[in-house]
């Protein structure tokens, strides 16, 4: 070959290069949850099963999207995969308080419009991210709780289950032993305040929650988080999902944010409207915006993760735990799931 016509086929094979890599666009993001998940501790068969619900996940939402429906429906979609899937800390597989109920949490955002809608502490509500939705399209309201909550949910004709459909063995087990282990360790800690303010001193067994943020044909951005909250926690405790800013945000001008981690510190750090404010105010990318966010967390004491999605299909899903299972889908339907660091 002409060294001339070799350097045109160079030159233009480095241009479709990087061209492609331009063009890698981010159409929806997912995580189910962070914390201790280490492959030592995983079966095979355990780990197939999460890659295969986390696939389903993705390529529901995805087949919403493909058929022009909004990054709402695409959230939803997603979202009921997990919480109809034992294996996630959201709907069914919750994890039990203290007094061994299983309280849900869940929150959605639309970015264009910026309304938003959540519930906490539901105990009857077999999808709590559809009662959220409900609250932010059928109400004047954005946060609904409790039996008003539930109350609500009826009246719009979501699907009403015994609190008994969330009970799963592996949940109750853990409670058990949270509550061991709580009491051991509170005998060691024996006035140690910090441990004291921090309230739970058993913190790892709380994971699983899930999050999904998508992007639309529109442009439009949506995000939303379900969790059975923490292993343990006290009556009455809500996290950060169901709280708009602190675990939940979306803005198509910046991102759409799902965070999963010790809620009590997501909540005193407003982590996912900081991400957008750092985007919004300092013109930060959605990778930097996420770093600074979630390093003040651990800073403070706190672990988990996040995910995060911005207009132009950007994605960031950094986290400090050990693992976070998390997933994206690319808008040509290219899956990827990954577990571990
Ligand atoms: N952030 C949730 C909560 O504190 C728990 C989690 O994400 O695992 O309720």
């Amino acid at each position: 070959m002409k060294p001339l016509k070799l350097l045109a086929l160079l030159l233009f094979s480095a241009l479709t290069l990087q061209v492609s890599a331009q063009q890698k666009k981010y159409v929806m993001v997912i995580h189910g949850g962070a914390g201790t998940i280490l492959k030592k501790n995983m079966s095979p068969e355990k780990e197939a099963a999460y890659i295969a619900v986390l696939t389903q996940a993705l390529q529901a939402g995805y087949a919403e999207i493909k058929a022009g429906k909004t990054s709402m429906d695409a959230v939803e979609a997603t979202i009921h995969i997990m919480e109809n899937d034992p294996h996630f800390n959201a709907g069914k597989g919750a994890v039990f308080t203290h007094d061994g109920r299983n309280e849900l949490d869940a929150a959605i955002m639309d970015g264009k419009t910026l309304m938003a809608g959540s519930v906490a502490g539901v105990t009857t509500i077999k999808n709590p991210i559809s009662a959220a939705r409900a609250v932010m399209e059928k109400s004047e309201h954005v946060m609904m709780v409790g039996t008003g909550a539930e109350q609500f949910a009826k009246e719009v004709g979501l699907e009403i289950v015994d609190p008994k459909y969330f009970w799963t063995k592996e949940r109750w087990d853990g409670l058990q032993k949270a509550i061991k282990e709580d009491s051991t360790k509170a005998v060691l800690d024996h006035g140690n305040k910090k441990s004291e303010l921090l309230g739970s001193k058993n913190h790892d067994y709380k994971f699983g929650t899930v999050g999904c943020v998508a992007l639309d044909k529109a442009g439009n951005l949506a995000a939303g988080t379900s969790t059975g909250g923490m292993t343990n926690k006290k009556y009455g405790r809500v996290g950060d999902a169901p709280i708009i800013g602190a675990g939940t945000y979306c803005n198509n001008e910046t991102a759409g944010i799902s965070c999963t981690g010790w809620g009590e510190f997501y909540i005193r750090n407003v982590v996912a409207k900081t991400i957008s404010d750092l985007m919004e105010y300092k013109s930060l990318s959605v990778a930097e915006a996420s770093k600074i966010a979630l390093d003040k967390v651990g800073k403070m004491g706190g672990d988990g993760g996040l995910i995060a999605l911005d207009k132009k299909g950007n994605v960031a899903m950094p986290f400090n735990t050990e693992g976070m299972y998390r997933g994206t889908i690319t808008d040509d339907g290219k899956v990827e799931v990954s577990i571990y660091k």
